[in-house]
């Protein structure tokens, strides 16, 4: 979800303790998985994550389950679940989410969001998000018993490195994007080294770092500065 200034002020003066609660009552209803009003947007560790649930290569979950497109203002690759015709995500069948231990982060920690939090520990820092369906009634969770439900902690190293080479993609495109043919060139470079030139058969993280390395060799070839 795209937020506006004013409310990542507000999420930042938000963030919660592992300890803090919130009310959050599920009423079953699957209108998040089948009219939501935002895509979905899904991190490269997603793309892998779902890909290895459903036991295909990434390449052919983009193909058939996503769409994506240049972020107008990230000039990076976006890629985002796609609707079926009726609005609903392609990956609910029968009411039930079929990769449901593996669902997308946004997916899985939903009511909450979540904002990555820069400096000398870097971390993510959750929020409830202010315009979501029952929060506010229903049981009440900590934090942490929320984020323990999809393990979500362990992915933190994956998802902070991922964060941080947005962050630096997003200033080296910016710098290019005058330049029509190696943009193009490097936006299919970035598709590659974010979401698709993964072994779903093997570790996640260190094909992202070995792929993040590949990439610095060819930025440099090209003079790109991140
Ligand atoms: S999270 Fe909200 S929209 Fe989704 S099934 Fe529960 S009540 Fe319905
Ligand atoms: S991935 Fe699963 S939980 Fe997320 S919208 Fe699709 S069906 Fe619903």
């Amino acid at each position: 979800m795209r937020y506006k200034k004013e409310d990542i002020e507000s999420f930042m003066t938000s963030i919660m303790t592992k300890e803090d609660t919130f009310k959050f009552g599920c009423k079953m209803c699957g209108d998040c998985c089948r009219k939501r009003q935002e895509p979905i947007m899904l991190t490269g560790y997603d793309v892998f994550r779902v890909s290895r649930a459903l036991n295909i290569k990434p390449f052919e979950f983009i193909e058939e389950y996503t769409e994506w497109y240049v972020g107008d203002s990230s000039y990076l690759p976006v890629v985002i679940l796609k609707a079926r015709y009726d609005g609903s995500c392609p990956l609910l069948r029968k009411g039930k989410c079929t990769v449901q231990e593996d669902k997308p982060i946004v997916c899985a920690i939903y009511p909450l969001g979540r904002i990555f939090i820069a400096g000398e520990e870097e971390s993510f820092g959750y929020f409830e998000q202010p315009y979501s369906c029952g929060n506010g009634t229903g049981e009440e969770h900590t934090l942490k018993e929320w984020l323990d439900k999809f393990k979500v902690s362990e992915w933190d190293e994956a998802s902070i490195l991922w964060a941080k080479t947005i962050a630096r993609c997003a200033m080296a495109m910016r710098n290019i994007k005058q330049d029509t043919k190696l943009f193009t060139g490097v936006i299919t470079v970035l598709l590659n080294v974010f979401y698709v030139a993964y072994d779903i058969e093997k570790d996640y993280l260190e094909q992202f770092k070995s792929n993040i390395e590949k990439m610095e060799i060819i930025f440099k070839e090209f003079k790109i500065q991140l």
